[in-house]
């Protein structure tokens, strides 16, 4: 019988492919008894898991190096004596025989005892071994539930479903080739979820227990726009999916037509659209739509998936490529956003609350060592094309005036060392903290541009963690207080003769265009397969009667035809 879920969906596309389920840390276990007649073959499953689990751990001790530290070795060489061990090996046996318990529950229940003990030891070295009997039993377990660990790496064409993931695994798996992905947990407008657009993987988030509901292997249906889920569903409902794909794939070739069409209003209003990058990939993207500029290149890729601090050559490599590749097209580079749901090795704020700790230009103003290699490289990259630098997560004016007097140090450094780079290059700024939209205009005397950051403006604003699905419901772009706080900084803006643009996921969705359009907003930076549906969207509109409209919703910010208004000014054409 066909299994429907929901989730949030966070991409476009629609995928069909065999689920691949990736497990990691402890795997819930619920009690389960089996026939008495089918305790012996139940023995046997419990020995076969244990021996594949051995063999698994065998492989990887013989793949290891022979220059691996010491610990590690001796680390895999203790969990493959524990899988000889009576107390993992015979006891279970000894529970499936007396009372007839399903195999994983057997182990689940000896494991617990076992940590009981651990738990009750006072020296500090022997409790942590309880961990080691965790992971020992995590790996029986799995092989008892046919559930893959993450060595195996064959999953082209597959859906993978997991409790959460990284943007890091989010890149691998692209490599992968993987064909969507589904998660427990994340909201939409998690780093992991604009990855995944940027890279048009289908997926959905926030899909509680999915990685028990599912079968390894069992075909599943994921509708990243719609937020749905079909296993085992039939061959009319398969069908009906496979024409939806067809369909959006005639819709991606038929909006290619747009490329090199000016992006202006019905009454030739110029609006520029921007792309926001972050991997190689993007900037081919970005040349081939004919993006007016990227408006945003989130620089974080650069440490993810790796150890260690890329140094300043690195940077200046990475960067230089970029503005080459994108062949005189304007860029704006952001600095740092390190922290938050963008963690990396050796940079990690452990606080309670990561997102409104230590990241982004917080970060790098308390770490100027990890800072001036990207700064330096940044201003000798600025050498081979047009390039803005752009600060994330301002709060206040003190983080402006300390970041130019770094850039001025770094140029007078760059200076001193003999090495080229490009001389006053403008500064912008993210507004992304409400504080910093209330205080806009201030920014505005000190910077070059500002660029609205709805993402993180949303989440702030209305205290809602951007990656917990939990309160999702209450992510809304068009809350009265964050228009308003939108609309404060486009005005802002226009008082001080400077550009804002606006680079969160706000800027790319066609429903909310019109009425950025009617706010005054002209610049909308998005990823790079959102371009031509906005060109699109913006072709049809009237920035006159779109302002005049707008001008009357906002003195109606959450009053009863507020919403009536919404739709006549998202309807406009
Ligand atoms: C934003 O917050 O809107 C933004 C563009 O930055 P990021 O999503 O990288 O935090
Ligand atoms: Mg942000």
């Amino acid at each position: 019988m066909t299994f429907a879920g929901n989730g949030i969906g966070i991409t476009r596309g629609i995928a069909i492919g065999e689920a691949h389920i990736l497990q990691r840390g402890l795997l819930e276990i619920s009690p389960r008894m089996i026939d008495t007649a089918d305790v012996p073959a139940e023995i046997k499953r419990f020995q076969l898991a244990v021996n594949g689990a051995r063999e698994r751990l065998h492989e990887i001790r013989q793949k290891i190096p022979g220059n691996t530290r010491s610990d590690i070795i001796a680390f895999i060489d203790t969990h493959l004596l524990m899988m000889n061990d009576a107390a993992l090996v015979e006891v279970p046996i000894k529970l499936i025989r007396k009372h007839a318990y399903a195999a994983e529950w057997a182990l689940q229940l000896q494991r617990e005892s076992l940590v009981q003990v651990f738990d009750t030891m006072d020296d500090p070295y022997l409790r942590t071994r309880k961990d080691d009997v965790e992971h020992v039993v995590n790996q029986i377990q799995m092989a008892l539930l046919d559930l893959d660990d993450e060595s195996n790496d064959n999953r082209s064409g597959k859906v993978i479903l997991a409790q959460d993931l990284t943007p890091a695994d989010t890149i691998v798996m692209r490599h992968q080739g993987i064909a969507a992905f589904i998660t427990e947990f994340g909201g939409p407008m998690s780093h992991t979820a604009i990855l995944a657009r940027s890279l048009d993987i289908p997926a959905v988030v926030g899909v509680h227990s999915i990685t028990r509901l599912l079968h390894q292997g069992e075909t599943v249906v994921v509708d990243g726009e719609q937020g749905v889920i079909l296993a085992d569903a039939d061959q009319a409902t398969l069908a009906h999916y496979q024409q939806r794909i067809s369909a959006a794939q005639s819709r991606a070739t038929q909006l290619r037509n747009l490329i090199g069409k000016a992006a202006t209003t019905r009454e030739g209003v110029r609006v520029h659209l921007m792309a926001n990058i972050e991997l190689p990939e993007d900037i081919e993207t970005t040349r081939e739509l004919q993006a007016d500029a990227v408006g945003l290149y989130r620089t974080e890729f650069l440490y993810m998936n790796r150890q260690g601090m890329p140094d300043e050559e690195e940077h200046y490599q990475t960067y230089r490529r970029v503005v080459e590749g994108l062949d005189g097209i304007p860029i704006t580079i952001r600095t740092l956003d390190l922290g938050a749901d963008k963690q990396v090795d050796g940079c990690t704020s452990y606080c309670c609350n990561p997102a409104l700790g230590l990241r982004a230009i917080r970060l790098c103003l308390k770490e100027p060592k990890m800072f001036q290699p990207q700064l330096r490289a940044i201003l000798r990259a600025a050498v081979h094309g047009p390039v803005r630098i752009m600060i994330p997560m301002l709060s206040n004016l003190q983080e402006v005036r300390k970041l130019k007097a770094l850039l001025a140090e770094t140029e007078a450094a760059l200076s001193a060392d003999g090495i080229p780079f490009a001389k006053d290059i403008p500064v912008g700024g993210m507004i992304e903290v409400p504080a910093a939209a209330l205080a806009a205009d201030a920014f505005t005397r000190e910077l070059d541009f500002l660029s609205i950051g709805t993402n993180d403006l949303i989440q702030y604003t209305l205290a809602i963690d951007r990656v917990d699905d939990e309160v999702n419901y209450l992510y809304d772009p068009l809350h009265p207080a964050i228009l308003r706080l939108i609309q404060m900084v486009i005005t802002a803006g226009q008082r001080a003769g400077i550009p804002i643009s606006m680079c969160g996921e706000m800027a790319g969705d066609p429903r909310y265009i019109p009425l950025l359009i009617g706010m005054g907003l002209r610049e909308f930076s998005m990823q790079p397969g959102s371009l031509l549906i906005a060109k699109e969207r913006l072709l049809q509109l009237d920035a006159a009667k779109l302002a005049k409209q707008t001008r009357r919703l906002m003195k109606r910010l959450g009053e009863s035809d507020f919403e009536q208004l919404l739709g006549k000014i998202c309807a406009l054409h």
